[in-house]
């Protein structure tokens, strides 16, 4: 058997490697081969496959046998490229030992330079470019790297915090300068260096006990081993942990020859973007440094300058750009970027070095860009046709389109600012204000026209107005599920939660962070995006999406591609204006609960409640009926024609009567009953489990008044508003349904009651009525209740309550735990949990279908702004999500992404059903051909042998044919759905 090949060698306008090939050869290997292989001058090397770095860790940090000639063959053919020798005393060749895994990792891993430098070369490499300086530079910095990288790191040496090796090295070079009274390294002469070597060397032997080493190939294998070791250095696994990245992967090894851009001012080094990473400006874009190494640039060592005349700011105006500096090789590079952007169709990183003025390409990538820049890039490069209409509308992710809705802290502003502590990221965008620390205190300095923002150390129920007033919410306790996080996503209000830097004395009305103290007035910015606090009034910079030409168009494109509908869950007319501004296509909850609360209405309630005659229930109730007819009219007016989905009464009857003594006796006497027997009702309606008590249809099944007078105000709206002209279409829904009875019991109220409108009204209408479905048992019944019901809406908050046994409200005592611990993978309340309520959603849909294939199926609550959840709403075949107003745009592009991620999925399986046909064909067609061959002396065995040739064909094509039709068959089901 061939032995495994392990090293891929690029170099001379040809590569074994293609862009294809990350998995293997990791992303900078594969992109260095491309580049090569597009004619693209690439100093050349060879990489080292993430299958031995796999091969490495499975043996114990032993190479296989094949490895070592692999390699020297590849180094011979570089060397042969280059006319130069690795470790030849007279004209030596240099590598670079550079890490890549198949996604970048940024600063994660490791990278050594100028490997190959020993006293027997350095003479040599003097000779060749009669510069010392440079060259005692190149050797200054391999030893520090190779001693921080190699050395220490990968042998497995945990130093104190300041004390590594490197940073003791670079203390004795900040020595040398400080003495020398230096400004910047390149001062340093090349006696300095030489000295400096020397010293490097001798601390090495001090700190780490060992000599640094003076063999080049022993130089070589021991970056290569680095690299490998960092893979599973802490820091590379922690960053696998928050980005997903499977620790199987592996990284690669690039050893590529060294080229220099520290050879003096001809020569340079510097890293640029085809378009502007924070903008999307179709400019070039990057940084530059004279004589210097690639690190340089990053490291912030020096102040690069500005790569062209057209990216000079204010700040950046006097220093000299590539273009003036270097004018050709600045042209050429400007070529070279371009055509990378062209191939790859994508924004490019590249990272290049210029050795007395010859350019060299080291990197490309796909570069990171914020929101705002990946929707003007998208856009823009479809409209130069760059990419499709599909490709755009795939290429922002819903989280960068939230970046775009909310007003943003000046990012300049924020690079200048020290942050003073860090939350929770529960409410993007920023926002400034001054400091309140109650809620009461919010809403009335918001009245007086102040910006405020509210500082609680958490949130409840009773501080929902004040929040409502502030500019921004900041808890210090509290996560991302937390009252003040929900509230204010709901809102698309900034708010960072979790704080828990602060020390809040909300009664002295101030607080300390970070060893400042904060009174109430004092100003505070938060970066809800990214948690961070900031003292003081940091410039904002507001979206202006109407103006937004290129979210507007990219939006346009995700709704041509999408299947699911989008509405939004809006209690109020303003909340769905908004909506509809940010493109919804109804209501999918309205709530009536928050109507009640109102101080003229909740005494109304509170008088139902206690009544004890239904007449004196009904008058109490129908007190309500104008108050509910407003609410419902403004809300179907502001939605004209688009449907409404109105939730009749849901939550426990206690919460209308929660007082305490005092308000009870208050209550008592305007109700004109005894204490005593107000206090007895009261008691009577106390429930231990009140989000299992008496709520949703059960209240209008026990006090059929509520429903009937929801009823009527809503069907009195709707024939009023017919009667102007205006379109409506209202859908009413009955909650907490879990027996089909239920549902029949309410229904029948709801229809009676609008039959009773018509004929009084004389004006017709057209209205729905359905049933959330929110209780398992209505999801194994779905079948019984849709033979009633219209539609169904999964409430997919109680439903993951009641699915999990679960209280949303007291999870915090244990889903941490469990999330921490890997019990669940992520909180069933902000992404459906697919395995197990999902699969009552599914059942839910199969059901209700089955006896009503018209069913319409929506879903509301938290989930259905989470892009995650969307995606499953799509797969399983429900016609609209319905999320918060400022969700909205998200769960259009999420709905889109969903849409393009079926297509890809069915065209995979359609080209592997194309592929397994092929495969049959030709084993077919092999098995015949066997048979047909066989001489006429064969004759006699002939029967059992065809019967031999034909069982062997058969069962192997039939292996291969399996594992192809099964997704071949999921998707035309999921595509009958
Ligand atoms: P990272 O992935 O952290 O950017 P790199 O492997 O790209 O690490 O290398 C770090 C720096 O060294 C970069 O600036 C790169 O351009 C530079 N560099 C890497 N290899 C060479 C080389 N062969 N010649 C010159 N500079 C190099
Ligand atoms: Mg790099
Ligand atoms: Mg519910």
């Amino acid at each position: 058997m061939a032995s495994t090949k392990y090293v891929y060698f690029f170099g001379e306008g040809h590569a074994e490697g293609r862009a294809d090939m990350k998995n293997l050869l990791g992303g900078k290997g594969a992109n260095l081969a491309e580049m090569v292989n597009l004619g693209i001058p690439v100093p050349p090397g060879f990489t080292i496959t993430t299958e031995m770095c796999t091969e490495y860790y499975k043996n114990k940090a032993k190479y296989p046998p094949e490895l070592k000639p692999q390699v020297e063959k590849a180094v011979a053919r570089v060397e042969k490229i280059m006319g130069m020798g690795f470790g030849d005393p007279q004209n030596p060749l240099l590598f670079s030992v550079r890490s890549g895994a198949r996604s970048s990792m940024p600063g994660m891993m490791e990278t050594v330079l100028n490997v190959g430098l020993t006293t027997k070369t350095i003479p040599g490499l003097i000779a060749q470019t009669k510069k010392p300086r440079f060259v005692y530079d190149a050797y200054r910095r391999l030893i520090m790297m190779y001693s921080d990288v190699v050395m220490e790191k990968a042998a497995g040496i945990e130093p104190e915090e300041g004390r590594g090796v490197r940073q003791q090295l670079e203390h004795e070079m900040d020595r040398v300068k400080e003495a020398k009274r230096y400004k910047s390294d390149t001062d340093l002469t090349t006696e300095d260096l030489m000295d400096l070597c020397e010293a490097f060397k001798a601390k090495i032997k001090e700190v780490l006990g060992k000599e640094f080493p003076d063999d080049p190939w022993e130089q070589l294998w021991g970056g290569v081993g680095a690299v490998f070791q960092s893979w599973n250095g802490r820091r590379a696994i922690s960053y696998r942990r928050i980005e997903g990245i499977p620790d199987a992967w592996g990284t690669a090894v690039n050893v590529q020859t060294m080229v220099f851009g520290n050879m003096g001012n001809d020569s340079a080094t510097g890293v640029a973007f085809t378009r502007n990473p924070a903008t999307g400006e179709k400019i070039f874009f990057g940084e530059w440094l004279a004589n210097a190494q690639g690190e340089d640039v990053v490291a912030g060592t020096r102040t690069p300058n500005p790569i062209n005349k057209i990216g000079k700011t204010e700040d950046t105006a006097h220093l000299k750009s590539l273009e003036e500096a270097m004018a050709e090789a600045y042209l050429q590079l400007d070529k070279i970027q371009q055509a990378l952007e062209k191939h790859y169709r994508d924004m490019q990183d590249i990272e290049f070095t210029i050795q007395q003025k010859r350019l060299w390409m080291l990197q490309t990538r796909v570069g990171k860009r914020n929101g705002p820049a990946a929707v003007k890039m998208a856009v823009d490069m479809c409209r130069e046709r760059l990419i499709t209409k599909a490709e755009a509308v795939g290429r922002v992710k819903p989280s960068q389109l939230d970046e775009l809705l909310h007003p943003m802290v000046d990012p300049n502003a924020e690079k200048m600012a020290g942050s003073l502590a860090k939350g929770l990221p529960a409410g993007p965008g920023g926002a400034t204000g001054q400091v309140v620390f109650t809620a009461d205190d919010a809403e009335s300095q918001a009245k007086a026209g102040r910006k405020v923002i509210l500082v609680r150390n958490e949130t409840s129920p009773e501080d929902v107005h004040g929040m409502h007033a502030a500019q921004a919410i900041l808890t210090a306790k509290g996560g991302m599920t937390s009252h003040a996080a929900l509230v204010a996503r709901g809102w698309g209000k900034c708010c960072i939660v979790g704080c828990g830097a602060l020390d809040i004395n909300a009664r002295q009305k101030e607080m300390r962070v970070a060893g400042r103290v904060l009174k109430e007035g004092d100003w505070i910015t938060l970066n809800g995006t990214k948690g961070r606090l900031y003292e003081g009034q940091l410039a904002l910079v507001e979206p202006d999406l109407a103006h937004n030409d290129d979210y507007r168009a990219l939006m346009k494109w995700a709704d041509e591609i999408r299947r699911l509908g989008i509405r939004t869950n809006a209690d109020r007319p303003q909340d769905a204006a908004q909506a509809r501004a940010f493109g919804a296509e109804g209501i999918g909850l309205t709530r009536t609960e928050h109507m009640f609360f109102d101080p003229q209405r909740i005494r109304a309630m509170r008088e139902m409640i206690v009544a004890e005659t239904v007449e004196a229930r009904r008058a109490a109730v129908m007190k309500l009926l104008p108050f509910q007819r407003a609410d419902f009219s403004g809300i179907l007016e502001a939605m004209q024609g688009l449907p409404v989905t109105i939730r009749l009464l849901d939550p426990p009857l206690h919460e209308f009567v929660n007082l305490n003594e005092q308000q009870t006796r208050e209550l008592a006497s305007d109700l004109g009953i005894t204490y005593e027997k107000l206090d007895a009702r009261i008691k009577a309606l106390h429930e231990l489990n009140p989000m299992l008590g008496h709520r949703g249809c059960r209240l209008g099944i026990a006090y059929p008044e509520i429903t009937e007078m929801q009823a009527r105000a809503i069907f009195e709206a709707t024939a009023e508003l017919t009667q102007r002209g205006v379109k409506v279409l209202p859908e009413v829904m009955i909650p907490v349904v879990g027996i089909v009875a239920e549902y029949v019991n309410q229904e029948q109220i709801v229809r009676r009651v609008a039959a009773d409108v018509m004929k009084e009204t004389g004006v017709k209408f057209k209205y729905l009525v359905g049933t959330m479905i929110e209780i398992p048992r209505a999801c194994i019944v779905a079948d019984k209740i849709a033979e009633r019901a219209e539609f169904f809406s999964f409430g997919t908050n109680d439903l993951t309550q009641t699915g999990f046994g679960f209280s949303r409200d007291d999870i915090g005592g244990f889903l941490p735990y469990y999330i921490e611990h890997k019990i669940l993978p992520e909180d069933p309340f902000q992404s459906v949990d697919q395995e197990g309520v999902g699969q009552l959603i599914q059942m839910g849909v199969e059901r209700g279908r089955k006896a009503r294939p018209d069913l319409k199926i929506g879903i509301c609550g938290e989930h259905g702004g989470d892009p995650a959840s969307i995606e499953f709403c799509h797969r399983v075949g429900l016609n609209y999500v319905s999320c918060s107003p400022f969700r909205v745009p998200i769960a259009r592009l999420a709905a889109a992404h969903a849409m393009l991620k079926e297509t890809a999925e069915k065209a995979a399986a359609a080209k592997a059903a194309a592929k397994k046909a092929a495969t049959t064909r030709k084993a077919r067609a092999t098995a015949k051909k066997a048979v047909k061959t066989r001489t006429a002396r064969e004759a006699a065995k002939k029967a059992a042998k065809t019967r031999a040739a034909k069982k062997a064909a058969k069962p192997a094509a039939k292996a291969k044919k399996a594992p192809a039709r099964k997704p071949a068959r999921k998707v035309a089901k999921r595509g009958r759905k």
